[in-house]
């Protein structure tokens, strides 16, 4: 039982993780889990990776914490490298995905401000999670997570995901949006991948109507997808405004909102900040994140592991009628099933696996980059056995 010292909002927790190393986790008892969930796409290279240890130690010892009030030189080198890889220009840094969704939100909100609108609308998708702050709460399109925390925020209107022509009839409709907020693959929302022109029809609406285009790269960036952030996938595409967070730091919370053009100078002295964001010990562990994936090649590894786990999972699952797609990018995958299958976590975990299952039908695979052709195996080969198992016990 979980101490009631602890509001109750994660539900009940049975397994405790104690030491983690690579894809492994060993639970409380001695019992070693292969990890195919990352902390949620947060341990991209794995747990506990001797380059990320090495640096905070370093910086642990040196200074961990000064404000936002001094010069943070692994702050600015973080930016410029973040800025260089992505094409933007600038970047706020926050402790967490939703803070930088809220730097994001500001940013589209200044816009229509000074635009002279009173309440600037920005365009968010059905299926989308963005956070659990009451803006992004009110962006992400979830009902039962929004269901008790009335009043929202106003200011959000929401069509279908993956569909440009609802976009463009909402944009006939309402002469006050001011942005377009958006996952390249929505993850919590089920690893839906949208059709491949969908990005660019998206930046070609907002650059008719002069909206930005602001992408939720929370959990599709840092490499996961096969690309360091997932519009890379879309030739030449540059949103205006995209953030990121879960595998920046590899478990040390950071999150950051890239602006680019007119987007990176709304904000002036005063009009946004935070006490840790972008602190010493956040910047140096993404810094050795940044460093990792160029230097074990990690981002083409994903995109390779990603395509081979594809194959191998919808090879082992053909013949499973109670699959109904198999799809993903990278090492975001998702398996759909006919029917709610929250019960596959615990039997994958009795097998000695972590995974996930999100939008009530949906498993999902987010395992580090630095997984092993073997592991690659191993996680194929439970899940499909377990899948199996499990559509002939509930047919
Ligand atoms: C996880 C996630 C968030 C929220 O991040 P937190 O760090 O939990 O606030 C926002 N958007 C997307 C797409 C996410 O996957």
């Amino acid at each position: 039982m979980a101490t009631p010292a602890l509001m109750q909002n994660y539900g009940e927790r049975t397994l405790t993780l104690v030491r983690g190393e690579g894809s492994y986790v060993w639970d409380d008892g001695g019992r070693r889990y292969l990890d195919a969930l990352s902390g949620i796409a947060v341990c991209g290279l794995g747990h506990c990776h001797p380059a990320v240890t090495a640096a905070l130690c370093e910086q642990a010892g040196t200074l961990l914490h000064v404000s936002n009030l001094y010069n943070i030189p692994a702050q600015e080198q973080l930016a410029q490298q973040l800025v260089s890889l992505s094409g933007m220009d600038n970047v706020f840094f926050s402790n967490s995905g939703a803070e930088a969704n809220e730097a994001a939100i500001k940013l589209a909100r200044k816009l229509g401000n000074e635009r002279g609108l009173a309440v600037p609308k920005i365009l968010v998708m059905e299926g989308a999670f963005h956070g659990r702050t009451l803006a992004t709460l009110t962006a992400t399109g979830n009902k039962k997570a929004q269901e008790g925390f009335a009043p929202l925020t106003e200011g959000f209107l929401r069509v279908p995901f993956n569909d440009v022509a609802a976009v463009e009839k909402m944009a006939d409709a309402h002469d006050d949006i001011v942005a377009i907020l958006v996952e390249p693959v929505q993850g919590e929302g089920g690893i839906r991948v949208p059709d491949a022109d969908y990005l660019p029809r998206l930046r070609a609406i907002c650059d008719s109507r002069d909206w930005l285009l602001m992408l939720d790269e929370i959990q599709t960036a840092n490499g996961r997808s096969g690309k360091l952030f997932a519009y890379q996938h879309s030739d030449g595409l540059l949103p205006d405004v995209v953030t990121t967070a879960k595998g920046l730091g590899n478990g040390v919370p950071i999150g950051a909102c890239l602006a680019r053009g007119k987007a990176a100078q709304l904000f002036g002295p005063g009009a946004h900040g935070s006490t840790f964001g972008g602190n010493p010990l956040a910047c140096r562990a993404g810094l050795a994140v940044l460093e990792t994936l160029a230097g074990e090649q990690l981002i083409e590894r994903a995109g390779i592991l990603g395509r081979q786990l594809l194959i191998q999972l919808r090879e082992a699952l053909g013949d499973c009628a109670a699959v109904t797609e198999i799809r993903g990018l990278g090492l975001l995958l998702g398996i759909e099933l006919d029917r709610p299958c929250a019960a596959l976590v615990e039997m994958a975990r009795a097998q000695g696996l972590l995974i996930n299952v999100t939008a009530g039908n949906v498993v999902r695979l987010l395992p580090p980059l630095t997984l092993s052709d073997q592991e690659c195996d191993e996680i194929v080969g439970t899940v499909s056995t377990l899948i199996k198992q499990f559509a002939r016990e509930t047919a």
